[in-house]
């Protein structure tokens, strides 16, 4: 294993690799930055080195490689992170014991497992001509059922147990991957008789099934989903994004709709930047998933009253998360959705997409519809309707160009509207923004900052260390991060090896690597040149010493203060020498 992450990272470039993830711009020389992912800030510290394949974030002090970048960002544990890189790298993993492979991965494919059994029934199977027929009529093409990997999950309670059951899959792990039910007699398969539509995550990963009937019994629920699992969380997923994904980011729009009927639809007719919204609104993490690859949305829902208003409550959060977004609007006579109006006219949606409104626009349309402005009452509801979700913007300009079309059009002062105002725009993520916060970005203390500096002109110029060493023990270094890796770096260099690990090396402990991007980092953002290395290893180590003197003499005055207290004359003696030893030596 070792040698396939060596070969992983030396296939993958960081830079590109982040940058796919996250928006970079230059940082000097051939590295970058961003906007750090794993803390909120408005101006970048998340610095990613290239010559070092390295990154690290001097707001919340994350740092490592492409792996803990991906780990840390998509939340998975290193056998998945190894698997994702693997497969995107083209490097062919040995297999490892089935033991030590985590419970996701488990699920994962036993989730896929079972997207394969529903694929083939539908492919193959005689009991699924019935759905067959069913896509036909929809105009659903054979390209796009395998793209999207529709399947069927035919009549029966226990097709899918008795599959898996041959495949060494247990009802207790069919359950816990959400496809079968816990009944008094063991299980029976959750799906049945229904066309399956796969969820997949951002990565093509099938994470659960969105299942639609096949009969027209009234008592059955038309659409019955994977219920929350390990793997799948309905608000976390959004159909057809890994299908979208790259077009989304080319086109720099995403295409909202409602049904996963609709996203094939627009895919089979070349609009591959459109994913569906499983159900409700917009949850916060959809928003973080899309904002990955666009700021831009264009939201197309159904018309009738309670799909406007949960759509409302989505955009509402899409516009506070700083997105911006249009209303897509079908024609009269257009169709009653995206898949109706393509079947009838592609030419007519694309154009519904271009022509999209931007949703303040759409917000003054609705508030404005037939509104009597002869009478102050419905004034008020204007201003009640709008009001609220002028004060959502972000941007100040925009919100100031809204108050001034609603005086205008209310024929009521600006100020007055102001007045009304519910309160500034709340801050985007309050809840990380409280002083509890861990990740609370903390300035380093001086000694600290001498300490990354100390280490960081050391691994630039390794042939410093003896020199350093001499000045500064490592249990000066007060940061223990820090400590740890000066350490490793002397055990290193008495052992007549390069003193700076090389952070491709599989054996260099992630802390260490973590530490010692941190430090290479700092050095380069500040990009110093140092003009006279000694002069600085001098006064570096002068301040090192002077704090940890500070601290020493600290501690023995409360040991001294104990052992007087407890009357014992030996440790007073000892313990006063120590002090005036370290009084005398003076700050170095
Ligand atoms: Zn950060």
């Amino acid at each position: 294993m070792p040698g396939e992450t060596e070969e992983i990272k030396r296939r993958l470039d960081i830079v590109e690799f982040i940058g796919e993830y996250l928006p970079l711009v230059r940082a000097g020389g051939p590295n970058m930055k961003a906007r750090c992912p794993f803390h909120q800030e408005k101006t970048p510290s998340f610095y990613i080195s290239k010559e070092r394949q390295m990154w690290h974030c001097f707001g919340c002090g994350e740092g490592g490689d492409v792996f803990s970048f991906i780990m840390k960002h998509e939340g998975l544990e290193f056998p998945e992170a190894l698997k994702l890189l693997a497969e995107r790298t083209g490097v062919q993993l040995a297999q490892w014991n089935p033991k030590e492979r985590s419970e996701r991965m488990r699920l994962f494919e036993i989730v896929e497992y079972a997207t394969k059994v529903f694929e083939k029934y539908l492919r193959d199977s005689a009991k699924a001509a019935h759905v067959r027929a069913y896509l036909e009529k929809r105009g659903v093409s054979l390209a796009m059922r395998d793209a999207f990997r529709l399947g069927y999950a035919p009549e029966g309670w226990d097709t899918l147990i008795q599959h898996a059951g041959q495949r060494g899959i247990g009802v207790p792990e069919l359950v816990k991957a959400g496809l079968v039910l816990q009944s008094d007699r063991g299980g029976y398969d959750r799906f049945r008789n229904r066309l399956m539509f796969p969820i997949r995550d951002v990565h093509g990963a099938v994470v659960g099934f969105t299942a639609r009937t096949l009969t027209d019994d009234p008592n059955e629920p038309k659409y019955i989903n994977t219920p929350q699992t390990p793997l799948y969380n309905k608000s976390a997923v959004l159909y057809g994004l890994d299908r979208a994904r790259q077009s989304a980011k080319k086109a720099d729009l995403a295409v909202v709709v409602e049904g996963n009927m609709d996203v094939i639809a627009c895919h089979q007719a070349g609009f591959e930047n459109t994913i569906a919204v499983s159900g409700t609104a917009f949850t916060r993490e959809q928003l973080d998933l899309i904002r990955r690859f666009t700021m831009r949305i264009a939201v197309a829902f159904d018309a009738d009253a309670a799909g406007v208003r949960a759509a409302e409550k989505g955009i509402d959060l899409a516009i506070a998360e700083g997105l911006q977004v249009r209303v897509i609007q079908l024609p009269e006579g257009a169709g009653k959705d995206p898949d109706e109006a393509i079947k009838k006219d592609p030419a007519v949606w694309k154009h519904a997409v271009e022509q999209a409104m931007p949703v303040m626009d759409w917000f003054f349309g609705r508030a404005f519809h037939d509104a009597d402005l002869e009478k102050p009452e419905a004034k008020s509801a204007i201003g009640r309707m709008l009001l609220p979700r002028i004060a959502r913007i972000p941007d100040a300009i925009e919100r100031t160009h809204w108050i001034q079309q609603l005086s205008q059009r209310l024929k009521v002062p600006e100020d007055v509207l102001r007045g009304q105002l519910p309160g500034a725009p709340k801050p985007k993520r309050p809840a990380q923004e409280t002083a509890a916060d861990p990740k609370k970005p903390v300035k380093p203390s001086r000694e600290t900052m001498a300490a990354e500096e100390f280490l960081g002109l050391l691994i630039s110029a390794p042939a410093r260390l003896p020199e350093g060493m001499a000045a500064v023990a490592p249990e000066m270094i007060a940061d223990p991060d820090l400590a740890d890796l000066y350490r490793s770096m002397i055990v290193r260099y008495t052992g007549g090896e390069q003193p700076v690990p090389d952070p491709h090396a599989p054996e260099v402990p992630a802390s260490v690597l973590a530490t010692l991007s941190r430090v290479i980092l700092r050095r380069e953002r500040a990009s110093v040149e140092t003009p006279r290395p000694d002069d600085e290893l001098r006064s570096l180590s002068a301040i090192i010493r002077t704090a940890h003197s500070h601290f020493e003499q600290k501690r023995l005055a409360d040991l001294l203060r104990d052992a007087e207290a407890r009357g014992d004359n030996d440790a007073v003696r000892s313990l006063t020498q120590q002090i005036q030893a370290l009084i005398s030596e003076g700050p170095a």
